[in-house]
């Protein structure tokens, strides 16, 4: 048993995208001697949902009006694309058409009426001929365009950020999962257990160290590390979102093609993404499952089972697919807030509790464009508070 305790002021609990933002963004107040560190179960970065979504920068349009989802994915999306610049990550900004394909123009209404109200910009009906000029292959007449969404690779600005966290002397801890936290004079005690993979039993040792701030950025885990500071009052219903990847045929789709949402909670639905790499993804779904990894044994028995949902849907928005142009691609876990049948989209939860110990949970989609906004918003707390 290795007993180590080292002192930091800031402790950041996973290093998914929301981790990785928050500690990009204490590079500038580290310089000022706050010593931080983030922790992390795995091995590397972003290996949850931070590395495993469509990686696309919504425009906010999709979130209901008020919530912290919606301001914070708008100022996200905007925050997004200088960050990329700044670190030179690739992406493509050549929007969102929304499609009408059961007549659903109520639908697209009210998303521009969301729109509106949550302050994006530059949104717009577009018909006939247009639609076709953007997406040749579209099955719609009619389509809602929003001009400032785009895609990027997740996993790849998780790195570049970091690596420059890293350079600007924030400390990383990996295969170091938190099992334990305890209040002490000044600040918390976070116990973690190493585990090095291979015979996790045989070789794993409990590690401690100090902090006088701790953030709970644990994604699907962040109810448990909650409970761990005493606050009980919220449950994660993980849930499985699939994608199945057309290689062969990269003319289908040059942007992002969704259908109209239902509003009712089962997830903006199955869509079309152009990725960087030119591959078209399609999806996801929503599954709901009890385990929160994605390299657990039970939820690897339930994925791959539904090819003909994602060619349904993909062919009621796009022409000239067929079967077997799909291949599995990948699946990821969303961190909801809400079980099955829920019909209420809950919202953020960014809260604190005890003093100085922030949590960060419910952080689905639109968590990924969200996440630079909620980095800055973090770090103005963590400025008042130490
Ligand atoms: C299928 C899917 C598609 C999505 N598509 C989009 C999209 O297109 N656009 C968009 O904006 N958003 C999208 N999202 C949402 C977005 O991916 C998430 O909101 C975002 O990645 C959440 O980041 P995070 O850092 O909070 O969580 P995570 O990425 O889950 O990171 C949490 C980290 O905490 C670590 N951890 C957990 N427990 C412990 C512990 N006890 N000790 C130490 N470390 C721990 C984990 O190992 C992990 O690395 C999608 C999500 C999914 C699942």
């Amino acid at each position: 048993m290795l007993m180590v305790e080292e002192g930091y002021d800031i402790a950041i609990i996973g290093s998914g995208i929301v981790g990785l933002f928050i500690s990009y963004m204490l590079c500038g107040m580290h310089r000022k001697r706050l010593k931080t560190i983030c922790i992390d179960k795995e091995h590397s970065v972003a290996l949850h949902a931070s590395g495993r979504n469509s990686g696309v920068i919504h425009s906010g349009i999709h979130a209901k009006p008020g919530t912290l989802k919606a301001r914070l994915c708008v100022k996200g999306n905007r925050m997004m694309y200088s960050i990329l610049d700044a670190l030179k990550i690739p992406y493509r900004r050549d929007g969102m058409l929304i499609v009408c394909t059961d007549d659903n123009r109520d639908a697209l209404e009210e998303l521009q009426r969301r729109g509106y109200a949550n302050g994006v910009a530059n949104i717009r009906f577009v018909y006939g001929d247009e639609v076709r000029r953007m997406e040749r292959y579209a099955k719609a007449d009619t389509a809602l365009l929003v001009e400032s969404a785009g895609v990027t690779d997740s996993s790849r600005l998780a790195y570049a950020l970091y690596e420059h966290a890293r350079a600007y002397g924030i400390e990383f801890i990996f295969n170091s999962a938190v099992v334990r936290i305890d209040e002490v004079l000044n600040g918390y005690r976070i116990e973690m257990v190493e585990d090095d993979g291979e015979d996790a039993k045989e070789s794993s040792k409990s590690k401690t160290i100090t902090a006088r701030l701790v953030v709970n950025s644990a994604g699907t885990h962040a109810d448990d590390i909650a409970i761990l500071a005493g606050l009980r009052k919220y449950r994660i219903y993980p849930c499985i979102g699939e994608y199945y990847l057309i290689r062969r045929k990269p003319y289908l789709v040059n942007s992002l093609i969704y259908p109209a949402p239902t509003f009712d909670y089962r997830g903006i639905g199955i869509h079309l993404t152009k990725r960087l790499d030119g591959t078209i993804a399609i999806g996801p779904n929503a599954i709901y499952v009890d385990e929160k990894d994605e390299d657990n044994a039970k939820v690897k028995d339930v994925v791959d089972k539904s090819i003909d949902e994602f060619y349904s849907r993909a062919s009621e928005m796009i022409d000239g697919i067929s079967k077997d142009d799909l291949e599995y691609g990948y699946y990821g876990i969303r961190a909801r807030l809400a079980g099955y049948g829920s019909k209420e989209e809950p919202d953020f939860v960014i809260e604190e509790h005890p003093t100085n110990f922030i949590h960060l949970i419910g952080i689905e989609s639109p968590g990924f464009t969200a996440s630079p906004a909620i980095a800055e918003h973090l770090t103005g707390m963590i400025r008042d508070r130490l």
